[in-house]
């Protein structure tokens, strides 16, 4: 608030507009440190203020960035400028001068989509993680030139090049922000989609993808998802893919988006189909949050978390279609569709938390609990991702259903992106609600109450029936008397990673961080628990020792009955005309398909 009105009173009294470049360097890579150099011309304030932003727009926790910044520097000319930290993000300089520099260097060792990485391969680094802003000018231009190290190493970003060499320009500080840069000997394969210009930057070495079969499949999502929104919002976009030992996540831009894949992800098709996944889930974003955002996000507070109860739709809405949308671009048939949605729904159903954590609250609270998981977050805690995509399904059922599949979701998701994201005004929940109930036809005051704000379990059947399908719980194996702890292997020891909230293990007092020893006096671990349950009924007794805080500790613990493992989205025995019908006009074939 206070920014803004000092920005319009200098404004309204004519001083000068300064102009900000930024000189980006790494000439030892693999040092891990990018040289940062700012160079601010025509500045007439009496004090000049930095900021580091302390998150990144599609990934809500405070980060911390400017713990990565080092040796700042301001000089005028060749003179030093005193220069004083206000907060951990925030320098300030008293200053006469018209022509500053900036000076800094960035630790870059994360190789994750949100943070920087700097190697003897590569540099790849996101804005908000790099760039000082100056927040009085936010919305002034900003040029940026690279020094690659090595001749051979090349650059790309979506920003737009400038004339001069290796020199782009964003047309504010969110633009840069939201324009990640690689530096290297990225792999580029260009390619064009409805007559607009796409391509394909591959770092991270070997790996078993293979380019053109992977751009022909992107190119099937591009064209299914422009059409749903009518049409593609830009001239240009990139698709930046970092190949990694296990890595698996994205970060979304209005231009471009940040994959990150396992390199030997590519061959095995339900680890292919994973990755065509994320690739509809990020480029979906450039719509559903990127230009259509919640309120909160209209205009990003750099400085702090930002609030919001709408991430469900943001994000788990763009989850549902990561699931329907290759389905429909025809990269997987609609049977692994439907194993895909259950595995899914397993996720959910094997949540505790769902029954304690609304979704709108679990949006809100991202910034301390999604990102930092503790013991008891499974217990207490559901992700929006999981049942935003939960509620996004059965919205999806629900307006199909009464509409006689004329109006689906897709309207829903149209109509946003007319309302709201074309003009990028955010929406409140409530707007969002009445998109849903014009579209839809009905009230959805309820709906909100239960399943949004609400901890009702998802009426998964009574919404999937109409449509001829049915959830079927039930084990991947035989059934096992249920004990309610999860154990991992971790340096030759069994540790218990969680203890499900009200299971025998809970109530007996065995801990989350206890090491599994042994199950009646026969030493177990994470390969063979479920086996050794096999051998009990429920109700039997068990002796189970642990380790807790390296004391030796038994418990007697009474084994429940089995809880499924499982759950499948099965076709109900005899569909009816309308079932069938339902069913083709959502997943786009016949019941038939369930013939062999
Ligand atoms: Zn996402």
């Amino acid at each position: 608030m206070a920014e803004a009105t000092l920005t319009q009173s200098r404004r309204s009294t004519g001083e000068g507009i300064p102009k900000f470049n930024y000189l980006i360097a790494l000439p030892q890579p693999e040092n891990h440190l990018f040289e940062v150099a700012l160079h601010i011309q025509n500045y007439s304030l009496p004090l000049l203020d930095l900021k580091l932003p302390v998150w990144t727009p599609g990934s809500y926790l405070v980060r911390e960035y400017a713990k990565h910044l080092q040796e700042f520097s301001a000089t005028a000319g060749d003179k030093p400028l005193k220069w004083r930290k206000i907060t951990k993000n925030h320098w300030q300089i008293a200053t006469k001068e018209p022509e500053i520099t900036i000076c800094y260097r960035i630790f870059a060792h994360e190789l994750s989509v949100r943070t920087n990485h700097l190697d003897a391969t590569h540099g790849y680094f996101n804005g908000a993680a790099l760039f000082l802003r100056v927040p009085e000018f936010d919305q002034q231009p900003i040029s940026v030139t690279i020094v690659p190290p090595y001749p051979d190493w090349h650059i790309t970003t979506p920003l737009p090049a400038a004339q001069q060499e290796n020199t782009f320009i964003a047309a504010d500080f969110d633009t840069l922000v939201d324009s990640p840069f690689e530096i290297g000997k990225q792999q580029i394969y260009q390619f064009e989609t409805l007559g607009k210009a796409h391509e394909l930057a591959i770092w991270g070495g070997k790996s078993n993808i293979e380019p053109e079969r992977a751009i022909a499949d992107i190119k099937k999502i591009i064209e299914v998802e422009a059409k749903m929104f009518g049409g593609l919002p830009y001239d240009r976009y990139l698709f930046l893919l970092h190949l990694s030992a296990q890595g698996n996540g994205g970060l979304e831009h209005k231009y471009s988006c940040s994959l990150n894949y396992p390199r030997f992800g590519f061959r095995a098709k339900d680890k292919y189909d994973r990755f065509m996944q994320l690739v509809a889930h990020e480029f979906f974003h450039l719509w559903n949050v990127k230009r259509i955002r919640p309120k909160a996000l209209e205009v990003f507070d750099y400085d702090q978390e930002n609030y919001t109860p709408s991430l469900w739709f943001s994000e788990g809405t763009t989850s549902y279609y990561d699931l329907l949308i290759p389905l429909r671009a025809g990269i997987y048939d609609t049977k692994a569709f439907l194993q895909n949605l259950g595995k899914e729904i397993t996720r959910y159903q094997l949540t505790p938390g769902r029954l304690v954590q609304p979704v709108s609250e679990s949006s809100w609270d991202a910034w301390i609990k999604l990102y930092r998981p503790d013991p008891n977050s499974g217990n207490s805690q559901i992700s929006y991702y999981l049942k935003g995509e939960m509620v996004s399904l059965l919205l999806d059922l629900l307006i199909r259903g009464r509409n006689d599949n004329q109006r689906s979701l897709d309207d829903v998701m149209l109509k946003m992106w007319q309302q709201f994201g074309q003009e990028e005004i955010g929406f409140t929940p409530q707007q969002l609600q009445e998109v849903i109930e014009s579209v839809a036809g009905i009230d959805f005051t309820d709906f909100f109450a239960k399943y949004i704000d609400g901890i009702e379990e998802l009426p998964f059947d009574e919404y999937l029936e109409p449509f001829g399908l049915q959830l079927v719980g039930d084990f991947e194996e035989e059934a096992v008397p249920h004990l309610g702890i999860k154990v991992n292997t971790e340096n030759g020891r069994e540790v218990i990673k969680f203890v499900e909230v009200g299971t025998p293990a809970q109530i007996a007092g065995i801990d989350a961080g206890d090491e599994l020893l042994a199950i009646d006096g026969i030493r177990v671990g994470a390969g063979q628990l479920s086996d050794r349950l096999k051998d009990y009924k429920p109700n039997d007794s068990v002796q189970v020792t642990v380790f807790h805080q390296e004391e030796l500790r038994n418990y007697d613990v009474t084994l429940a009955a089995p809880r499924p493992n499982r759950y499948q989205v099965k076709p109900v025995k005899n569909p009816t005309d309308l079932q069938q019908r339902n069913f083709a006009a959502y997943l786009g074939v016949g019941f038939s398909v369930f013939d062999n």
